[in-house]
């Protein structure tokens, strides 16, 4: 990197943040204000980034990421935190500067909950999480199958297991990558729509809570994969509103306990709100929840893809 193009770099209460115009000269991208003032910008042939004031969300071709920490505007630019460049941009936009790149032969499925954990029921609908997890793991497992893939399930049947023994599986099988698959409820029946979870990065709070605190220090096993845990869930979330439509609830991040003591790259993520009835009623079709494999798959695929082509 030429000193020149070194981003400049502020200190706001103790934390680095850099300037989002030599960030943007550092992708060879566009960087500029919206009108208004209130969006800033950055741009290349195939992808758009917008980021707002004191926001901690972008978004990248209209995927929204939570950030862990909100921008800062100081004397008429944006900045963002050293540790979101870090954490999101680097790996989705460049992740060849990272070194030990995976490799994507070995898939490890985690169909959510299963035996006495039935996970989100809606009653009405007659559905339950761990049955429509597993129906679409093994969906997921018969189309990575059949491109040459390896999968092994963490479960293949109706059977309670412990949350800690999930990335036993995965690191036990030597996999490549972690996927789990759950399905949302909420008390509103109008929440719907998808979301794709990263375990966070060590010093930043999860996307639920407001800001860090002393525990948040605390270093996973997990966290030696951050660029590639964000690649595959901006992967996987883009692959599920691509196919599906949306709404796209976005790319978030939580320190779920199947992803916290992986040694591979994991994701985990919702499939939907069975708590929205239009959602049940689609869930309860086999062609939909096909579809919700397939979408899966072309996140694999796209990701691998990604890899693949750093040399
Ligand atoms: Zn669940």
């Amino acid at each position: 990197m030429p000193a020149s193009l070194s981003a400049r770099q502020i200190q706001v209460a103790g934390k680095a943040y850099v300037d989002l115009l030599s960030v943007g000269q550092r992708f060879g991208m566009q960087a500029y204000w919206l009108q208004g003032h209130k969006t800033f910008r950055l741009r290349s042939q195939w992808t758009t980034i917008d980021l707002g004031k004191q926001s901690r969300m972008l978004q990248i071709n209209c995927l929204p990421i939570y950030l862990g920490f909100p921008t800062v505007e100081s004397k008429g630019q944006l900045f963002i935190a050293q540790a979101d460049y870090q954490h999101v941009l680097k790996p989705i936009l460049t992740p060849q500067v990272f070194e030990s790149r995976p490799d994507v032969r070995r898939i490890v499925i985690d169909a959510g909950h299963g035996g006495k954990d039935s996970g989100a029921c809606n009653h009405a609908y007659g559905i339950m999480e761990k049955d429509l997890a597993l129906d679409v793991a093994r969906r997921l497992k018969n189309l990575l199958e059949g491109a040459d893939f390896e999968v092994v399930m963490t479960r293949d049947s109706d059977v309670y297991i412990p949350l800690g023994q999930r990335p036993k599986v995965a690191n036990r099988a030597k996999a490549d990558l972690f996927v789990s698959l759950h399905f949302n409820a909420a008390a509103s029946t109008a929440a719907s729509g998808f979301e794709s979870y990263a375990l966070t990065p060590q010093f930043q709070a999860s996307s639920k809570y407001r800001r860090p605190t002393g525990k948040d220090a605390i270093r996973y096993q997990g966290n030696e994969q951050d660029p590639w845990n964000a690649l595959i869930t901006y992967h996987l979330e883009r692959a599920l509103v691509q196919r599906l439509g949306g709404p796209d609830r976005g790319m978030k991040r939580a320190r779920w306990a199947v992803l916290k003591s992986l040694r591979c790259p994991g994701v985990l993520t919702e499939l939907g709100f069975m708590s929205h009835a239009a959602t049940a009623k689609k869930l309860r079709l086999p062609a939909f929840r096909q579809t919700l494999a397939q979408a899966l798959f072309e996140g694999i695929v796209a990701y691998r893809e990604r890899l693949q082509r750093i040399q």
